[in-house]
C-alpha cells in the first residue's frame, strides 16, 4: 500500500504518427528559429519541433512556433484568383491567367495615362528572400514605378535609417552570442519576452551562467522590466533625451574611450558640445528619470567591459525614432561597444524576414544595399539584369505612410499590397479606408483571402504560405536560414515567387532579362550580386557568395557577410551547439566602418518636442505593442486556437488608482477617444501603467489604429504609433459586448 503522496500518471503526448521531419525556419519573427514539421504517411504537416542542433534556438520554439503546422488549413485561406464584377460589384471566382492578364492590363492603362509613378507597391517582411529579389526586379526593372515599399516601415525603418546615419550602411552589427559575453545590457522599448521569447531565453540562460546588469528603459512595467535590475519608466517619446544625458555623464566624467573615439569615429566635438546641454537635472525634467539614476545608469554602462544595448518599437515608433537609433549609436561608440563580444548596439527586427526585404527587395534603392542615387550602382544592376540604367529613377520614392496620402491626392491611382494588411496595420485606419475607397485599382496578394484590405481589392491573387515554399529568412542577427518546401500549395493558390514571374513575362522588356524559375537558383543569381567593393574601398558586408542551400541547410543558418574565399567559412572554430561556424558573427570588429574614410558619425542631436501629449481633454497616453500569442494583424495567429485562445479580443490596460478615478471596472467595456476617432475596449485593470496612460495590443482590427497617431520620422518616415492622448468615456455594457464581438470577427 502507497502512503503520502500519490502516484501520477505521467503526460502522455498524442502519437501524431510523423513519419517525417522537414527542415524550415520559423515563419513568424526575426529570432529566426530553426524549426521541423513532422509530416504523417499522407504528407500532411500534423506538428513542430524545436532544432536541437540550431544555434538560434537550440531546440525551444514559443507558442507561435509550436503551433505553426496549424497556419496550412487555417479558416480564410484563398483558393482561387478572384475578380471584383465591374457590374454587380461582387468578388467572383478567376483563372490565374485571366487575373494576372488583368493586372498587367490595368497597372498599363493607370501609367499611360497618369504617369510611371501613380501605381504604387506595398509588400511584407513575411515573403522569402528570393521571392523579395524577384520582386524587386519586376517592379524596378519592368512595371517602372518609383512608389514601391515595404511594410517595414512600419517597424524597422528608424533603424535603418539610424545604422545608414550612424555606421553608413545598414546591417545590425552584434549578434545572440553576445548576451554570453556582455557586462552590461541595455534594452530601450523592447518587451524581449512577448516580442522575441526565444532571444529572451537566450539572455536568461547567459544570466544563469554569469550576472551582469539588465536595464530596461520603457514607460510600461512590461515583463521584461519586472525581470530587469534597473527600469527607467520613461516619459513616452523622450529617449533622444535620457541618452544625451548619458552621453553628457559619461564625457564630463571622463569615461568614454578617446582611443576608439580619434581611430574610428568623427564629430566627437560637435556631440560634446551639444550634450553639455543635457545635464542629468535638467534632462530629469523631460525624460521623468530622478537624475541621480540617470548618472548611475550611464556610470554602469561606460565601466562595463563590455556594453550592448538592444531596441524594437518603443525606439523606432516615435518621430524621433531615426535620431534615437543614433544616439544609441552614439552611446555605444563613445564607450568603444561596437564590434566586440558583448559590445554591440542591436536592433532587434520584426517580422521573420524583415531583414530580408531590407537586404534584397529593392525598396530603398537596388538590390544588396545599392543606391538609386549611386549612378555606378544603377549601370551595374542594368547592366546585370538586362535594363537600361536610364530605366531606374535617380532617387528612391515614396514610403508605404507616404503612399497613402498621395492615394488621398490623386497621385497615386493603383495599389498593389502583398502580403501585408494596412486596413489594421497602419494609424489612423478612417483614413486609410477613405484611400482605399479612391482608388481606381487595388491588387491584394495574400495568404488569407479574408485579411481587412480584401474588402477593398478589384482583383485578389492567393499566395502560399511559409512551407508550401522553398527559399530563405535573414534574422535578427543576419543568419541567413533556408526553408524547405514541405507542403503543396493550398488549392489554387501559388507561391508569391511565381506569381512574380508570371507577371513579369505581361510585360515590355521581359526577354531581355531572365527570371530563374527555382527558388535556389535565384539565390545563385543573388549570391553575384553580393560579391565587390563596399563604399569604404573594402569587401561589401552584405556577402553571401560563401552560402548555398544545403551549407545553410547543414549549419542551421549563415551569418554574412559569408564570402566564397573567406576563411570565416572555414570549421575550426565549434560553435556551442557544435555546428559548423559559418559567416561572420559581429561586423565592425576592425572598427572600419561603411562612410568611405572607415570613420562613423557621432551625430549631436537636439531634442525637438513635437510629440502629441496628454492635456485636459485627452488625459491619457495611448501605448500600443505585441502580445506573446499573436503576431502583427492576426490574419495567422488568430485563426490558431492554441494561439487565439489566450487573447481573443481587444483589451485596455488601465491603471486601478485611475481607474477609481473615473469609476470604471475591471471587465467592463469603455469608449477611448482620440482625435482620430474612437474604439470599444475591455478593461483590465492592472499597474503594468502608470496612472496616466493605457495600454493596448496593436494586434486587433478596427481598435488601436482609430485612435493612433500618424505622425512621421523625418528620416524613416515611421510613424509615431506610441505617443498619442486619448480620454476614457462610459459606455453601455450591452451596445459595447456586441461592438467588442464584431471587432473579433475577420
Ligand atoms: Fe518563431 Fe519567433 Fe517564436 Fe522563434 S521566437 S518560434 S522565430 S515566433
Amino acid at each position: 500500500m502507497l502512503f503520502g503522496r500519490k502516484k501520477k500518471n505521467p503526460i502522455k503526448l498524442h502519437d501524431k504518427g510523423v513519419q517525417q521531419w522537414r527542415y524550415a525556419t520559423c515563419g513568424y519573427c526575426s529570432v529566426g528559429c530553426s524549426i521541423e514539421l513532422g509530416l504523417n504517411a499522407e504528407g500532411q504537416a500534423v506538428t513542430t519541433r524545436g532544432v536541437g542542433g540550431a544555434d538560434v534556438n537550440r531546440g525551444k520554439l514559443c507558442i507561435k512556433g509550436l503551433a505553426e503546422a496549424a497556419v496550412f488549413n487555417a479558416s480564410g485561406r484563398g483558393t482561387d484568383p478572384m475578380m471584383r464584377s465591374r457590374i454587380f460589384d461582387e468578388f467572383e471566382t478567376t483563372d490565374w491567367d485571366y487575373a494576372l492578364d488583368h493586372t498587367a492590363n490595368e497597372f498599363r492603362r493607370i501609367q499611360q495615362k497618369y504617369g510611371r509613378d501613380a501605381v504604387a507597391v506595398v509588400s511584407t517582411g513575411q515573403i522569402m528572400t528570393e521571392e523579395f529579389y524577384t520582386l524587386g526586379k519586376l517592379v524596378r526593372g519592368l512595371i517602372g514605378t518609383n512608389n514601391y515599399d515595404g511594410n517595414t516601415t512600419l517597424c524597422m525603418a528608424s533603424a535603418v535609417s539610424g545604422y545608414k546615419r550612424s555606421f553608413g550602411s545598414d546591417g545590425p552589427p552584434g549578434c545572440y552570442d553576445d548576451f554570453e559575453h556582455t557586462n552590461c545590457l541595455m534594452a530601450f522599448g523592447s518587451n524581449l519576452p512577448e516580442q522575441h521569447p526565444i532571444i529572451y531565453w537566450r539572455l536568461k540562460e547567459a544570466l544563469e551562467k554569469r550576472k551582469f546588469p539588465v536595464i530596461v528603459v520603457d514607460p510600461r512595467v512590461t515583463m521584461f522590466a519586472q525581470f530587469a535590475d534597473i527600469h527607467l519608466p520613461i516619459t513616452p517619446g523622450t529617449d533622444l533625451v535620457l541618452l544625451n544625458s548619458m552621453a553628457h555623464v559619461i564625457i564630463n566624467e571622463n569615461l568614454h574611450d578617446l582611443n576608439y573615439i580619434q581611430q574610428s569615429c568623427n564629430g566627437f566635438e560637435a556631440l560634446e558640445k551639444l550634450v553639455q546641454q543635457y545635464d542629468p537635472t535638467s534632462a530629469s525634467k523631460i525624460c521623468g528619470i530622478d537624475e541621480d539614476m540617470i548618472r548611475t545608469v550611464a556610470r554602469l554602462y561606460a565601466k562595463a567591459d563590455s556594453a550592448m544595448s538592444i531596441w524594437t518599437m518603443g525606439i523606432n515608433q516615435s518621430t524621433h525614432g531615426t535620431d534615437g537609433v543614433c544616439a544609441i549609436n552614439n552611446l555605444n561608440l563613445i564607450t568603444g561597444n561596437i564590434g566586440k563580444p558583448g559590445g554591440t548596439s542591436l536592433s532587434i527586427t520584426g517580422q521573420c524576414n524583415a531583414m530580408g526585404t531590407r537586404e534584397w527587395s529593392s525598396c530603398s534603392g537596388l538590390p544588396g544595399y545599392r543606391l538609386l542615387e549611386n549612378p555606378e550602382h544603377r549601370e551595374e544592376i542594368g547592366k546585370f539584369w538586362g535594363v537600361d540604367p536610364d530605366f531606374f529613377p535617380k532617387k528612391a520614392g515614396l514610403k508605404e505612410t507616404d503612399i497613402f496620402p498621395a492615394i488621398e491626392t490623386g497621385q497615386i491611382k493603383a495599389l498593389w499590397i502583398v502580403a501585408t494588411n494596412p486596413m489594421t496595420s497602419m494609424p489612423n485606419s478612417a483614413r486609410i479606408r477613405k484611400s482605399f475607397e479612391q482608388l481606381e485599382f487595388c491588387v491584394v496578394q495574400d495568404t488569407y483571402a479574408d485579411c481587412e484590405c480584401n474588402q477593398y481589392a478589384h482583383v485578389y491573387l492567393p499566395g502560399a504560405v511559409w512551407a508550401e515554399k522553398e527559399g530563405c529568412f535573414t534574422n535578427t542577427e543576419r543568419r541567413v536560414n533556408l526553408t524547405r518546401a514541405s507542403q503543396p500549395a493550398y488549392a489554387n493558390s501559388k507561391p508569391d515567387g511565381w506569381i512574380f514571374n508570371q507577371l513579369a513575362k505581361r510585360f515590355d522588356n521581359y526577354e531581355n532579362m531572365h527570371f530563374p524559375e527555382s527558388a535556389e537558383a535565384v539565390f545563385e543569381e543573388m549570391k553575384q550580386l553580393s560579391k565587390g567593393i563596399g563604399p569604404n574601398g573594402k569587401a561589401r558586408i552584405l556577402d553571401i557568395s560563401g552560402m548555398s542551400y544545403e551549407k545553410i541547410e547543414k549549419s542551421r543558418g549563415i551569418q554574412w557577410p559569408c564570402r566564397d574565399n573567406d576563411e570565416s567559412t572555414d570549421d575550426k572554430q565549434p560553435s556551442p551547439t557544435g555546428n559548423r561556424v559559418q559567416g561572420t558573427a559581429r561586423l565592425y570588429t576592425d572598427g572600419v566602418f561603411q562612410f568611405p574614410d572607415g570613420k562613423a558619425k557621432l551625430l549631436a542631436m537636439p531634442y525637438v518636442e513635437n510629440n502629441e501629449v496628454p492635456d485636459e481633454k485627452f488625459p491619457f497616453w495611448l501605448n500600443s505593442g505585441r502580445v506573446v500569442e499573436h503576431f502583427h494583424t492576426r490574419t495567422k495567429t488568430g485563426k490558431i486556437g492554441n494561439c487565439n485562445k489566450f487573447s481573443p479580443t481587444a483589451y485596455m490596460e488601465m491603471n486601478p488608482d485611475a481607474a477609481d478615478q473615473l469609476g470604471v471596472k475591471h471587465m467592463s467595456y469603455v469608449r477611448l477617444v482620440s482625435r482620430r476617432g474612437d474604439a470599444v475596449v475591455l478593461v483590465q485593470l492592472t499597474h503594468r501603467v502608470p496612472i496616466n496612460m493605457v495600454f493596448i495590443p496593436f494586434h486587433f482590427h478596427d481598435c488601436v489604429n482609430r485612435l493612433s497617431l500618424g505622425l512621421l520620422d523625418p528620416y524613416s518616415r515611421q510613424p509615431a504609433f506610441k505617443q498619442g492622448a486619448v480620454r476614457i468615456e462610459h459606455i453601455d455594457q450591452q451596445e459595447a459586448a456586441k461592438l467588442n464581438v464584431s471587432m473579433r470577427t475577420f
